[in-house]
């Protein structure tokens, strides 16, 4: 799970960072908030943790952009108690969540761990794309267009969800790993590779023109070609 947390204020930035990584969380910190919003439309986090009052660009404005550019990560923000009106700000620029300074650490925790299980839903709360969907119930891949279904492995049911909910993005190999195997190193790289051509073969199985394309030399890609 990657993370953007970005806060200025370098002891509070430290204490949560290291918080964050001891849950397993891989952090990326940022004080500025330019340098954020260029973090935040380069690399693809799982969530982001935004500060309001930034040096270069508040969070609000953050937020804004990035939704503006469709650029969807969960975003949990951080307001300042003096600053009730932020609340209303935050959420009205695109922010998923807020949390009001000081916080309990648990309570940062849980809101990160909600956040990101709602972020892979999409707004109906089914998990589809182009001609599939995942029913969480039976995990298993169903096709619209042929309505065959077939069961998932675990492995093939995260890898398909991990898809639909990065849907227009390019993930790498790496992500994948980290994402599906929480590692990131060779072994798993071939983990990945196995796993892909099972996931192919089910969605070939069930006779979607869904796709996962292989991008030279980059990643992989979810799509659907309707020909
Ligand atoms: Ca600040």
């Amino acid at each position: 799970m990657r993370l953007l947390l970005v806060e200025d204020e370098k002891r509070m930035a430290q204490a949560l960072a290291e918080l964050l990584r001891q849950e397993n969380y891989q952090v990326d910190t940022c004080g500025d908030g330019l340098l954020a919003l260029e973090a935040a439309e380069g690399t693809l986090y799982d969530i982001i943790i935004l500060d309001v009052m930034l040096p270069g660009m508040n969070g609000f404005e953050i937020a804004k952009n990035l939704r503006n550019q469709e650029i969807r990560t969960p975003i949990l923000m951080l307001t300042a108690k003096s600053e009730l009106d932020d609340t209303v700000m935050g959420l009205d620029s695109g922010a998923d969540d807020y949390l009001t300074k000081p916080f309990m650490t648990k309570e940062l925790l849980a809101r990160l761990r909600a956040l990101t299980r709602r972020s892979i839903h999409s707004s109906d709360g089914s998990l589809s794309f182009g001609d599939i969907s995942l029913d969480v119930k039976t995990a298993s891949l169903v096709c619209h267009a042929t309505t065959q279904n077939i069961r998932l492995s675990e492995k093939e049911y995260r890898i398909l969800e991990y898809f639909i909910a990065n849907q227009g993005h390019i993930l790498t190999r790496e992500q994948l790993a980290v994402k599906i195997w929480g590692f990131d190193c060779e072994a798993e790289y071939n983990n990945v590779e196995v796993y892909l051509s099972f996931t192919r073969r089910k969605l070939g199985f069930v006779g979607a023109k869904t796709t996962i394309k292989a991008i030279r030399g980059i990643g992989y890609e979810l799509r659907y070609e309707n020909v």
